[in-house]
């Protein structure tokens, strides 16, 4: 049982009485703010304060320390790019692994994969998957899959542990670099996750927003340019609820068979295991193409790197 040891209510109406206020460091001068109708859980692990409240236009909505994580509304915009920008850009993926996305979302989005044998996922804190499979079945339900294994620990010691070249995809779900996933935005990171890829293998990371962390992932792209020898791209999404309204992602192949990310070879509309059960929400093969299409102050930087 998790130990439900309730802590203050450090977000809840710091701003707004009865909202819930997203202030950090991260995005200095700026918050933005759900009403709040009921909180369900507020519980801390051995890695962050977790939240779970009923938004009043949102949906439920699950908080790590302060930051929104995803909402049941628009959470589909998150996983669904991340998971099948990478996954539909290479034919045939059947081993993949998934670091973070303690919420289940990912492996619900790579579920719809049949030629998918493999599921490995490594999230560092179980409370996160517990509070997600109690108040997010929808999302949750990406653990149902028998093709799923669930590893308890740290992504940068388990990646460590990967024989070399043991994955066709591998997907970084994490949360931001302050906190447990610091590393997870590190050289050494990344240099582990193109050792434990295939030739011609390919990696989606989440890789913040362009609007608040252009430095961030001016450093990503320049480490990822040096590691992976296949090729560097950048996409984003819109999701209402994380700062700036958007997210994007690193995509990345390692050397060896090529991969074009701007042009899906494995288009999932056609072999979508849960078409009928859960349609697709939000990707689809143009928005795939159009994903990696930047405003020029992004690309000046991304390209330049
Ligand atoms: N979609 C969200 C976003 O873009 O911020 C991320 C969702 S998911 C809840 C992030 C997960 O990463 C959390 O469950 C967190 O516990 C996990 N995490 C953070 N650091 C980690 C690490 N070093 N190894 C494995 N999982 C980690």
């Amino acid at each position: 049982a998790m130990e439900m040891e309730t802590n203050s209510n450090d977000y809840i109406s710091s701003v707004i009485p009865g909202w819930f206020s997203e202030i950090s460091p991260m995005w200095p001068g700026e918050a933005h703010s759900l009403k709040v109708e009921k909180i369900l859980f507020q519980g801390k692990s051995d890695y962050q304060n977790v939240m779970v409240f009923q938004s009043s236009t949102y949906g439920k909505v699950l908080i790590l320390d302060g930051v929104i994580q995803l909402t049941e509304r628009d959470e589909c915009a998150y996983q669904e790019m991340i998971t099948h920008l990478p996954l539909c850009s290479i034919a045939n993926p059947k081993k993949v692994l998934v670091i973070g996305g303690g919420d289940g979302g990912v492996l619900r989005e790579v579920a719809r994969h049949s030629s998918v044998e493999q599921i490995d996922m490594c999230e560092i804190d179980k409370m996160v998957v517990d509070v997600s499979k109690k108040f997010f079945p929808d999302v949750a339900v990406g653990y149902e899959d028998p093709r799923v294994t669930l590893h308890i620990g740290d992504g940068v010691a388990f990646l460590k542990a990967v024989p070399e070249g043991t994955y066709d995809a591998i997907i970084v779900d994490s949360s931001d670099p302050i906190g447990p996933a610091q590393e997870l935005f590190e050289k050494p990171f990344f240099e582990s996750v193109a050792k434990a890829l295939r030739p011609g293998g390919v990696v989606s990371t989440q890789a913040e927003s362009i609007w608040l962390h252009m430095n961030i992932i001016e450093d990503i792209v320049a480490n990822c340019r040096q590691i992976f020898k296949g090729s560097v791209n950048y996409a984003w999404t819109t999701v209402p609820t994380y700062p700036s309204g958007m997210i994007g992602f690193m995509l990345c192949s390692t050397e060896g068979p090529p991969v074009d990310f701007k042009h899906p070879v494995n288009p999932i509309d056609a072999d979508d295991k849960q078409s009928k059960s859960n349609p697709l929400k939000f990707y689809n093969s143009e928005l795939h193409t159009a994903a990696f299409c930047l405003p020029s102050f992004a690309k000046k930087v991304i390209d330049s790197k």
